[in-house]
Order: structure tokens, then C-alpha cells, then sequence
């Protein structure tokens, strides 16, 4: 009985799988080579070879087959779904300034023109205009970065984190790096202090316990094998309560005493003092060279507002160095990403960074223009205005945030999908079954596009 039925299964089976369309035959479809005349022939062929597979598979699970319309239309789709881009723009209507998953700081004009002008023709990139001769590639940021931090010399690598990779390689491989407990953290993504650190062959030796350290842990942890202390910023939680850390100062005196090294990764680091917006502060790179930091580590795509980049400020003998190590080759930035931050840092040494550098300009928002947006975007859906917070997010500024308006919807992940699925997707945030957008991370330019989409909303 049990073999019987199985027979009777597997004869239209096997007739299915015969009468499956051939790779010529789809491809002399008239309706096929219509669409697919345009792409490349192996591609083609590929894809048309992945849908018959599938078919094959779902028949013989003992499903019907489809028929050769079916098959057709399935392929083009799948064809065109190659040549739409996988990395698109979107809006950012989160209430997260700086969201790591949504590419961080967009760019000033002035940085993506430069950026362009960079990526059209060729370049001096490594190449001295005087001399005619072989040039370094440093060279383009390094005055700049000087010249704001007060530093003797700078590099810059592919992020943050591989300017720590670097930093500890180069300079203290086999050495003791003593950190305070509290801070040998994990910042996300993947980047944690202790991974980091045993990357590099530095030894980690953490002092103190986890919410408080003091001068005298560092003092009672060297050894002949130590080569430096170091701080690293707790960018992503806050140590509240009976806490208590050791200024940068305290360590530099130390580490005088010692001949040791002070590294300082401040993570996003700033230019400008946070504390002038109404924010919590966060650790300002120029201070930590004024401190007297050896070296001093921050990213380019975090409050700077500028490309991805790892920015290492701090005390020419050790930056020589490192420009000179093998991995500054394997993590180097390519041209068009050194002039988006050069444009980017000129913003801060003309003094316009408020105005022209996008996060800052959402940082410095007054409330009044945030709300007149709110409305504009809350009519267009009869929507609600509530009061609401913006967090900078990336990794600075654990706990603080702005005041900001939320535009409230009601019917959340819903919506929020219809928001996403967008021809220009919007992002916002869901909070207790409500979608809630904030005007204050979107750039005023992209009120348009949101008020359209959120009117076809309600439209629909
Ligand atoms: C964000 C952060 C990093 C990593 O920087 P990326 O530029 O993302 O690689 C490293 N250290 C600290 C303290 C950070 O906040």
C-alpha cells in the first residue's frame, strides 16, 4: 500500500521534471530576451540555471510545478534584484545622531564635493608637487589635525579601532599596557580592549576594581616589562555612583615618573566643547594632548562628523613610528576619504563646524525650528507632537540627549515596515507599539521626501 502510493507520486513527478522549460528555451522567450538583452550572457545563464534548480527541488518535495510564465517572470525578477544597489540611502528619522547602522556622520558638502573631486581624476596623493619627487600620503591631514590639536604629528588609519591595533603593535608588543578595570570595555561590533590588546601581543594588566581606581593602582602595577598606561573612554555606559577614576593628568605624571607611554583612545573624541550644547562633556582631544598624552585616539565618523577614519594625535617620535610599521600599509585610507576629512576638518579651523558639518548642525537645532518641522511632517498624517529625546549615539555620551518633538504614530512595527519599504526607506524608532519620528537627525532638506511619504500613508 505504502509502496503503491509512493509510485503514484513519483510517475507525475518525473513527468513534471521533464516537462521543465530548457535554458534555451527561456532564453529565446520573447518576452525574456526583451528584458535580458541587455546583461551579461554568463550571468543570465546563471540565474535562469538557480530557478530551474529550484523548481527541480520543490517538485520533487511534491509540490506542482510552475508554469513557464511563472518561471519567466521569477527569473527576471531575480535578475533585476542583481543590479539594484544593496547599499542605498535611507533617512534617518531614529533620534540617534551618530547610528552606527545607518553609516554614522553624513558628510558637509564641502567633504563629499572634495571627495569627489578626489575619486574623477588623479591626485597628488603620494606625490610632492615641489619636488617633483615621491611624496607621503600623511601629509594632506596632518598639518590640519596639528594645527586643532595641538599635536607635534598624526596619522591616520582605516578606523579607530585599527589606529588602536596599530598603536599597541608598533609600539608596545611584549610590553605591559596597565588599564584601569572600568575601562577595559567593549565598545560594539566587536571591539573589546582585551581581543585588542592580545591582537597586538601587548599584555593587558588591569588594575582596580570595576568602579573605582586609583593613582595608586597604576603606581603598585609597574614592573620593568610595563610600556604604558592607558585610558580608554567608556563611550557606550556610564559608571554612576561610588565610582572613582584617575584623571589623564595623574596618569601622565605617573608615567613621567616611569618613562612610560600614556595612550588615551577617547573614542569620539571632539573638537568642540559638548558641554556649550546643553550635552554631557565628552573627552576633548586637544585637552588630552594638552594633558600631555603621548598618543591620542579617536574615530573621524563620530563627533568629528567627517569619513570613516582612525585619527592617532600625539608626540612625533611615536607617530614616526608608526608610519613606518607594516600594518600602517595594510590599514591605510585611500585618497578620497583623506580629502573628505581634510574638508571636513578645514569646517573646524574656519570656525564653521556648527554650520556646516551636519551633526553638529542637528546638534545645535533650536528646539523652536525642530517643533515647526514636527508639525509640517505630523499634518501631512494626522499625526500627534510629543516631547521627546535625541541621543548622539556612537559610542559618546552614554545618557546624554537633547530635547527634541517626536512625530507619535500609533500601529508601530506596521507602519514602520511601510516606512522602511519606501522608495526612499525612513527609519524611526519604536517605542511601547508606537513609531516615533524625530525631525532632529533628519537633514531639513529631507523634510520633503518624509512628508510625502508619510501622507501616501495615510492616502493608502
Ligand atoms: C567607537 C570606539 C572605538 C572604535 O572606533 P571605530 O572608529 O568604530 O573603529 C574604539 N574605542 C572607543 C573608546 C570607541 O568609542
Amino acid at each position: 500500500m505504502k509502496c503503491a502510493r509512493l509510485l503514484c507520486r513519483i510517475k507525475p513527478m518525473a513527468r513534471e521534471l521533464r516537462s521543465l522549460p530548457s535554458i534555451d528555451k527561456i532564453l529565446t522567450d520573447e518576452r525574456f530576451s526583451r528584458t535580458a538583452k541587455n546583461y551579461l550572457h554568463d550571468l543570465i545563464v546563471n540565474v535562469i540555471r538557480e530557478e530551474l534548480e529550484r523548481q527541480r527541488q520543490s517538485i520533487q518535495s511534491g509540490q506542482p510545478g510552475d508554469s513557464l510564465d511563472v518561471i519567466i517572470d521569477s527569473i527576471i525578477e531575480n535578475l533585476n534584484s542583481v543590479f539594484t544597489p544593496s547599499l542605498r540611502r535611507v533617512i534617518n528619522a531614529s533620534g540617534v545622531i551618530l547610528h552606527t547602522n545607518l553609516g554614522r556622520a553624513p558628510l558637509s558638502e564641502a567633504a563629499i564635493a572634495a571627495m569627489e573631486e578626489a575619486s574623477r581624476g588623479y591626485s597628488n596623493l603620494e606625490f610632492d608637487l615641489d619636488k617633483g619627487d615621491r611624496g607621503s600620503r600623511h601629509v594632506h591631514v596632518e598639518n590640519l589635525l596639528c594645527r586643532l590639536t595641538g599635536a607635534e604629528a598624526a596619522i591616520v588609519v582605516n578606523n579607530n579601532a585599527a589606529a588602536v591595533l596599530l598603536g599597541l603593535t608598533a609600539l608596545l608588543k611584549r610590553k605591559e599596557v596597565v588599564v584601569s578595570r572600568g575601562q577595559a570595555v567593549e565598545i560594539g561590533g566587536g571591539f573589546r580592549i582585551p581581543d585588542v590588546m592580545r591582537q597586538s601581543g601587548a599584555k593587558l594588566v588591569e588594575v582596580g576594581t570595576t568602579n573605582r581606581t586609583y593613582a595608586r593602582d597604576f603606581t603598585e602595577a609597574i614592573t620593568p616589562a610595563t610600556g604604558a598606561l592607558m585610558r580608554v573612554h567608556s563611550s557606550n555606559f556610564r559608571l554612576v555612583g561610588f565610582t572613582s577614576e584617575v584623571a589623564l593628568e595623574e596618569l601622565v605624571t605617573i608615567a613621567k615618573k616611569n618613562s612610560l607611554l600614556v595612550l588615551d583612545d577617547v573614542g569620539s573624541g571632539t573638537l568642540l566643547d559638548t558641554t556649550t550644547f546643553g550635552l554631557a562633556p565628552e573627552p576633548m582631544v586637544q585637552q588630552s594632548i594638552k594633558a600631555g598624552a603621548s598618543l591620542v585616539f579617536f574615530s573621524g565618523d563620530k563627533l568629528l562628523g567627517g569619513p570613516q577614519a582612525g585619527i592617532i594625535v600625539g608626540e612625533k617620535q611615536y607617530i614616526d613610528k608608526l608610519k613606518r610599521h607594516p600594518l600602517a600599509r595594510a590599514l591605510r585610507v585611500d585618497k578620497t576619504r583623506l580629502a573628505g576629512l581634510a574638508a571636513t576638518l578645514l569646517h573646524y579651523l574656519k570656525d564653521e563646524a556648527v554650520g556646516k558639518i551636519p551633526i553638529w548642525r542637528m546638534i545645535a537645532a533650536p528646539l523652536k525650528n525642530i517643533e515647526k518641522r514636527a508639525n509640517l511632517w505630523a499634518k501631512a498624517c494626522d499625526a500627534k507632537v510629543i516631547d521627546g529625546e535625541t541621543m548622539v549615539g556612537g559610542g559618546s555620551l552614554p545618557g546624554g540627549s537633547l530635547p527634541t518633538k517626536l512625530v507619535v504614530l500609533s500601529g508601530g512595527g506596521d507602519l514602520a515596515k511601510k516606512l522602511r519599504l519606501q522608495a526612499v526607506p525612513v527609519i524611526g524608532r519604536i517605542e511601547k507599539d508606537r513609531l516615533l519620528l524625530d525631525p532632529r537627525t533628519v537633514l531639513p532638506e529631507e523634510d520633503e521626501i518624509i512628508i510625502k511619504a508619510l501622507s501616501d500613508l495615510t492616502d493608502n
